[in-house]
């Protein structure tokens, strides 16, 4: 630890979360680990740090410390992350279940990324009902703010108000900060009970387009003013005849959202060391939506891949060391995923089509327990890792349920961070745990010999098995 001295650590009586060392200082958080390690160095108070900045220290030292304090993640000049080794993350909780599952992540993200010299300082923001009950607002707005201005967040599942309220809080956050790639991993950890006979053989990351198609909610109710309006307008303007009784969806979908889902796709496979890109369509039918996607996704590889990536059509199929660009039809692709999962690498699609894929893709791992997602936007930066399931009410509070679909969006977000190695630390943690037949309820149940835990013992199952790190790893 470079510098000079530090201050005196403060008196142990002080009060919790308040600094003993200056008067002045109010609100800078002494910190929740021991202030001084057990070889007796002392360690670096935020303030102390935040002092070696600004004013000399009253008892005549400067404290110099190589030890982070907690910083904003921003965007880089060359569109990559810059990351503090003490991000500040906002985090939601959850409704429901969240209180079980959220408290289970965070204990094994910190004890990961502790492993690794880094540290997360963690900030809760409001959303669902919490956020009603506390504020009278099911999203507020301080909690898009904190989204948008600290980049990466995460959250648990949030109960979508019925009768009234915001449609979904999670497609209004999509929609608030643009995160255009819904990115959902889907690969079998050995032991995960699974209803197909080798689950091992499916390991394909999806990009579903996340901002358009028939989820833009462009959509009118059979029987009213606007229905007619919109049908009598599609007659007049294009001769369209459509029933009367109809209800009406429009689905968008568009050159510039297409293109950098796929650029997106692309990017992942090729950083990744992924072998294909499939464009999974429906293009046979819908030919300006579904079949433009397909169109414009060949574009982006010709045009900005070249080097990196080939269509199939430009390579007979022999892609050399390029990553392969394919496409299959999505109903077709919906079987071949069952029968030859081997075939598919990296998945980019379609709104629809990425949401049947995404689940029934699960379903064939695991299912809803352990399958994790993330919404990102690659050119601002901005992500939201979320559990992909509900919020589970009936069992909420009971300390029961399966973390894995939580703490693998966590995973993901140790990865949009660049912290590789810690994210890849509870991975192999995690499938140790699995191995080890400690599940729980959820697996249980369908696991001969295994040991059921609680949601919290689970966490602490997969903290024992993280190996010890690197710092600065
Ligand atoms: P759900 O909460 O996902 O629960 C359905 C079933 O899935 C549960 O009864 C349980 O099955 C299983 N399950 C869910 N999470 C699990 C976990 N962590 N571990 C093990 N099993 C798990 O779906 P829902 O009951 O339809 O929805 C409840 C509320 O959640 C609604 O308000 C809905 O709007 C909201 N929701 C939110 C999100 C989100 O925030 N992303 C997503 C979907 C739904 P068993 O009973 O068979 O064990």
């Amino acid at each position: 630890m470079p510098g000079s001295r530090c201050p005196p650590r403060p008196g142990r009586g002080s009060a919790a979360g308040r600094c003993a060392v200056l008067p002045y200082c109010r609100g800078w958080r002494v910190g929740d680990q021991a202030f001084g390690d057990q070889s007796g160095r002392p360690r670096p108070h935020r303030h102390h740090r935040l002092h070696t900045h600004s004013v000399a220290c009253r008892r005549g030292t400067v404290a110099r410390y190589a030890s982070p304090v907690p910083e904003r993640i921003t965007m880089g000049g060359g569109g990559a992350l810059v990351v503090p080794d003490e991000p500040l993350i906002p985090y939601i909780r959850g409704d429901g279940i969240g209180v079980d599952i959220w408290p289970a992540t965070q204990a094994v993200l910190d004890a990961a990324a502790a492993r690794h010299g880094k540290r997360i300082a963690w900030t809760e923001v409001l959303a669902g009902q919490k956020a009603y009950d506390e504020t009278g607002e099911w999203l507020p707005e301080a909690t898009v703010t904190a989204f948008r201005e600290h980049l990466v967040g995460i959250k648990g599942p949030l109960t979508t108000p019925v009768g009234g309220g915001i449609r979904s809080l999670n497609v209004a956050l999509r929609q608030i900060l643009d995160l255009y790639v819904c990115l959902r991993p889907v690969r079998w950890f050995t032991g995960v009970p699974s209803p197909v006979r080798h689950p091992e053989k499916l390991d394909v990351v999806i990009f579903r387009e996340n901002t358009e198609d028939i989820y833009a909610g462009l959509e009118v109710e059979q029987g009213t003013p606007e229905a007619a309006r919109l049908i009598e307008l599609l007659h007049d303007a294009f001769g369209w005849v459509i029933r009367p009784d109809s209800g009406i969806g429009v689905k968008p979908v568009s050159v510039t959202a297409s293109k950098r889902l796929v650029r997106a796709a692309l990017a992942y496979a090729v950083a990744h060391g992924r072998r294909s890109v499939t464009l999974v369509h429906k293009g046979n039918i819908q030919k300006y939506t579904e079949g433009a996607f397909r169109n414009w996704g060949y574009e982006v590889a010709r045009d900005e891949f070249a080097d990196v990536a080939v269509g199939w059509d430009d390579c007979g199929g022999q892609p050399g060391d390029r990553v392969l660009v394919k496409e299959a039809i999505a109903d077709i692709c919906l079987q071949q995923v069952l029968t030859r999962p081997e075939d598919f690498d990296v998945i980019a699609t379609t709104n629809l089509n990425g949401d049947y894929l995404s689940d029934a893709l699960a379903a064939q791992v695991g299912g809803i327990g352990i399958a994790p997602g993330a919404n990102i936007n690659y050119v601002t930066g901005h992500g939201v890792f979320e559990a992909t399931h509900g919020t589970a009410p009936k069992y909420a509070g009971q300390d029961k349920v399966n973390p894995g679909s939580l703490l693998l969006s966590g995973v993901l977000m140790l990865e949009h961070l660049g912290w590789t190695a810690a994210a890849a630390d509870i991975v192999a943690a995690l499938e140790a745990t699995i191995a080890d037949r400690i599940v729980t309820y959820d697996f249980a149940r369908l696991t001969e010999g295994a040991i059921e835990v609680r949601c919290s013992e689970f966490a602490d199952a997969v903290i024992e098995r993280l190996g010890p790190g690197v710092a600065g790893a």
